[in-house]
């Protein structure tokens, strides 16, 4: 009963393909020193009170204080027992977000945290910091790109207590955005505000729904690259990009870690169907000279959430040209993100 508030919101959001994609973003809620965090692997848009994960929000503080290992295998392996040994009695079967640590920091009652794509033009450009303080002023936190899991968690939290007042929205440089609020109404109003906000910033708009995809050509694709099934898109914004390799140059590098995570590190440029020669086994997307972008997967549901994912990072491409121009995720991010054990646990129960 007393999570019904965070179910309706969780639900209402995770609904919205704008702001909720494959298994991206996460909801949670604080009551009597107990953090009700969505547990990792559940969908906002379908998640009811069982999916949320109850933890003790001191014993996540303590893993703040503490002095763990420099080596990241050694390290999150050491975070992770600490997480799963906040989890309360009758919670051993579930999992909770890998981002319960940065929900536990905010003092407020509701927090919600999303990788919407307007948002994320912001957070993946070149000017996002800047802009950031020009629009929303300086109490919204900006923290510098990082790897996930406990350093994410560590610096958030340094980063908000240099701020003088409580901090209720903190951007995350190619990554998202967090906001916290002591009524669900709250949340609505933050929200609402930086999204009204950047679009009055935003010169451009991406045009993703196109022409009629060719079956043919995605059959080819799906051959060449070794999958039983491809999708393409072929909107202006995707025929833009795939007009040459320089156009394509954006997206040929990673953004946030969502991309690497649904479609691969590296997309594959092609000048036709003949010439597509995959890279290595995570190669889910091809570009195409003049006719599109590809998704393919071992079945259409696994390609369509792919180009989903893949349309998001067009759009980010898009949006981040008015603030400055894109700003991809470094080669030592994405590597981490490779070899990282709790996106791989996310991604297999996708
Ligand atoms: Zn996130």
């Amino acid at each position: 009963m007393k999570l019904d508030a965070l179910v309706e919101f969780s639900n209402r959001y995770g609904a919205n393909p704008a702001l909720v994609l494959a298994g991206g973003g996460n909801t949670s809620m604080k009551e009597s020193g107990i953090l009700y965090v969505k547990g990792s692997g559940t969908a906002l848009a379908t998640i009811t009170a069982d999916g949320f994960v109850a933890l003790d929000i001191a014993a996540l503080h303590e893993t703040l204080k503490k002095d763990y290992p420099a080596d990241d295998k050694a390290r999150e392996a050491a975070f992770l027992a600490d997480v799963t040994a906040a989890k309360l009695p009758g919670q051993e079967k579930k999992r909770p977000s890998v981002e319960a640590l940065l929900h536990s920091i905010f003092p407020q009652k509701y927090v919600l945290h999303l990788h919407p794509a307007l948002v994320n033009g912001l957070t993946c450009s070149q000017n996002g910091e800047e802009t950031a303080k020009t629009l929303f002023g300086p109490d919204v936190v900006w923290v510098p790109a990082c790897r996930p899991g406990y350093v994410l968690g560590a610096l958030m939290q340094k980063r908000m207590a240099q701020s003088e007042k409580a901090v209720d929205t903190v951007l995350l440089e190619n990554h998202g955005v967090f906001f916290a609020a002591d009524t669900v109404e709250g949340l609505d109003t933050l929200l609402r505000g930086m999204l009204e906000k950047l679009e009055k910033q935003v010169q451009q708009f991406p045009e993703i729904a196109g022409t009629v995809s060719d079956e043919a050509l995605c059959a080819a694709v799906a051959e060449k690259m070794g999958r039983a099934c491809a999708c393409m898109s072929c909107g202006p914004t995707a025929l833009a990009f795939s007009r040459s390799k320089e156009a394509a140059a954006p997206l040929l590098t990673p953004f946030t870690p969502d991309h690497i995570v649904y479609c691969g590190a590296f997309p594959i440029w092609a000048d036709a169907a003949e010439a597509i020669v995959p890279t290595d086994a995570k190669n889910v997307i091809v570009i195409l000279k003049d006719k599109g972008i590809f998704a393919v997967g071992d079945n259409e549901k696994a390609a369509r959430n792919a180009m989903t994912v893949f349309e998001d990072a067009c759009k980010i491409a898009v949006y981040a040209r008015s603030f400055g121009g894109p700003k991809h995720m470094s080669e030592d991010l994405v590597e981490f993100i490779l070899n990282w054990e709790a996106e791989s646990y996310r991604k297999s129960k996708g």
